[in-house]
């Protein structure tokens, strides 16, 4: 299956699974446009290591997803947008009574208030093409609880409610709208809490990953971010035209339990 000219706009791409599928989905043909709010010479870099190896328009923007007229900036600056991956995303974790009031609005704009501004921006752009795709990167926090992340719950589960209205007010078009629910997804960020985790249980690595980390994950594995490009790519296809307002779980069977 070819992407070829399809844009692809990826929030939250200068890292971990933004960054996979905005690489699965330029693999598979379609220009991408990676975006964060830093703006570094690395970020830029990333977008040229992409066009190199895949022969497609690989663009860096800068826009801060905390902010509505960013997000919807974005969306004008990329020219095109017939692929939407809402992926930027932020974490705090604290009891309730303690978590504090920044920290909650900075969740709800990063994870559920961008991916609204871009898909309002995006729809129309969508329209005039005859074609499109929004893809919520959501989490099994969508769909499942975990005491301590009460702003990172309500968003994801904010998310996958707002997929399904975009899914049921575009449903006679040919747009689709899902949310993508990872499990734990091994990421730099993920990798990079093994040896605190490590330290805090006295355990070994095999150890903190089996019986901490992935506790909830049936599969005992991580999902990588080539998985996740791979069931994006999915969503682009033909195969998938019939699926939308839906949630797809990549969470090795947490949801199941
Ligand atoms: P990550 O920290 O590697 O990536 C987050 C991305 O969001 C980065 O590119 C960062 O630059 C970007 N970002 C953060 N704040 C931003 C802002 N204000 N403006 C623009 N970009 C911003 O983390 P990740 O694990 O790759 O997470 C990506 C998404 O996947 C998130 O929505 C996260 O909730 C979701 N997710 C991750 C896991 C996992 O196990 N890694 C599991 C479920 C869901």
């Amino acid at each position: 299956m070819s992407l070829s000219g399809k844009t692809a706009v990826i929030t939250g791409s200068n890292s971990g699974i933004g960054l996979g599928v905005a690489r699965e989905l330029a693999r598979a043909g379609a220009d991408v446009v990676l975006n964060s709010f830093t703006d570094r010479e690395e970020d830029h870099a990333l977008a040229q290591e992409i066009a190199e190896e895949t022969g497609t328009n690989a663009r860096y923007i800068k826009a801060d997803m905390s902010k509505g007229e960013e997000c919807r900036a974005l969306i004008e600056q990329a020219g095109a947008c017939d692929i939407l991956i809402n992926n930027a995303g932020i974490q705090f974790v604290s009891p309730i009574q303690e978590f504090p009031a920044e920290k909650w609005e900075a969740i709800i704009a990063i994870n559920l208030s961008s991916a609204y501004h871009t898909t309002a921006a995006a729809l129309p752009v969508m329209r005039a093409a005859g074609w499109g795709r929004v893809i919520n990167i959501a989490s099994a926090h969508g769909l499942t609880a975990s005491p301590y992340k009460s702003a990172y719950v309500a968003a994801k589960h904010g998310v996958v409610g707002m997929t399904k209205v975009v899914a049921l007010e575009t449903a006679e078009e040919p747009i689709t709208a899902n949310a993508v629910c990872p499990g734990y997804v091994l990421t730099p960020l993920v990798e990079a809490q093994i040896p605190d985790t490590m330290k805090e249980y006295g355990m070994d690595r095999e150890t903190v990953i089996r019986d901490v980390m992935l506790a909830r994950q049936p599969s005992k594995e991580f999902a990588t971010v080539e998985q996740m490009g791979g069931t994006c790519v999915f969503l682009c296809s033909d195969a998938a035209a019939q699926i939308t307002g839906t949630t797809i779980s990549v969470d090795g069977g947490w949801t199941a339990l």
